[in-house]
């Protein structure tokens, strides 16, 4: 259903069109007694074109515009400012609508760039490792909002028409902020617009168990599970939603995620000096994986100012890396990018000073 929002005032806002999914932007046009197809004229324009201003709608009458501009509006997160990072990694801080603050990364790859967008302002997870959970949590974003940050950023900077990546690990836990997630995705990978095929989309999460399962049934996407130790007790210490759902109950929701032909679910794991590095930790990591249908991701820690933790050294990694490789998982040692300019993993704040 279209709901009304409101802005901080409590002044209810015209509905924004970058939250509809097509369907319903077809109830919403044909609550004004207009033809079904307006709604995917309209989802083009939005999503293909980048368009925030009705006047660009030519493919709609001139009074058909006018009556949309009284009734909705069109709204997505504006660029404060892009810094770049020494390896080429971007990071945009984006203006939302209520003045709140979020980033994105753009991320280059051989031949195209990955964005990795936010999901909440904030976030109330409380990893220890995380410099987003420092500021702790402002709010959900809505779909215009997560979705807008791959519109705005394709269509407002150089690097735009080469984005065709997107994995949902900025700043937030998107399982937590779920209707709008799922939303989100339904309105990337449709037709009408970005149509992005659901293979490109990464979802990331820290382990919320019963909606891992859930958004195993409701939809097919990549899923990236930040696992970070081997047993219940350092995870606990590191990520307090291990409490809740500790390790056995977190791994068979994995279990039962369905990862579709021989795509694998993907386990990321931060390294951090003597916390979960040693050979043992990697032992154990190894026998608390079997049976899993799933490649591990291994990402040095990025310290930052006043981080509580060390990355650890070359070799530890190297150690790490090798026993999980002589124990048959695939393993990668993903090279984290941006450290420099605090866009690297666990790093995003939304600060408009950093
Ligand atoms: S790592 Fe992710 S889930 Fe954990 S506090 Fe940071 S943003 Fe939230």
């Amino acid at each position: 259903m279209i709901q009304q929002q409101r802005n901080k005032s409590d002044v209810i806002l015209l509905p924004n069109l970058l939250d509809f999914t097509l369907e319903e932007m077809e109830e919403f046009i044909s609550s004004l007694g207009k033809e079904k197809f307006r709604a995917r004229q309209i989802m083009k324009w939005l999503h293909q074109s980048g368009s925030v201003s009705f006047e660009d709608m030519t493919t709609l009458s001139r009074d058909f515009r006018t009556k949309l501009s009284k009734i909705s509006r069109v709204s997505r997160p504006q660029i404060e400012k892009i810094q770049e990072s020494k390896d080429g990694t971007k990071k945009a801080l984006l203006r939302l609508e209520d003045g709140l603050f979020i980033e994105s990364v753009l991320i280059p790859g051989k031949n195209n760039w990955t964005i990795c967008v936010s999901t909440q302002a904030g976030c109330a997870m409380d990893c220890k490792f995380c410099l987003t959970a420092r500021q702790g949590f402002k709010r959900n974003l809505t779909p215009s909002e997560i979705v807008g940050q791959l519109i705005t950023l394709k269509h407002e900077t150089p690097e735009g028409p080469g984005i065709n990546n997107i994995v949902m690990m900025g700043m937030g836990e998107p399982l937590a902020n779920y209707d709008n997630t799922l939303k989100a995705i339904k309105i990337l990978t449709g037709d009408f617009g970005l149509g992005i095929s659901n293979r490109k989309i990464t979802v990331s999460t820290c382990g919320l168990a019963p909606q891992i399962v859930q958004l195993g049934l409701d939809i097919c996407i990549n899923l990236a599970v930040s696992l970070n130790a081997p047993d219940d007790e350092t995870r606990s210490k590191l990520m307090p939603i291990n409490k809740k759902y500790p390790l056995e109950v977190l791994l068979d929701a994995c279990k039962k995620y369905p990862m579709p032909g021989r795509r694998l679910l993907t386990f990321e794991y931060i390294l951090i000096d003597g916390v979960n590095s040693s050979v043992q930790d990697a032992r154990k990591l190894a026998s608390l994986l079997k049976g899993q249908r799933c490649k591990l991701n291994l990402i040095i820690f990025n310290e930052y100012p006043g981080s509580p933790f060390k990355s650890p050294s070359p070799k530890t990694v190297e150690v790490f890396q090798q026993t999980l490789i002589d124990h048959h998982y695939t393993t990668m040692l993903r090279k984290s990018k941006g450290s420099d300019i605090l866009a690297a993993c666990g790093q995003l704040s939304g600060a408009v000073g950093s």
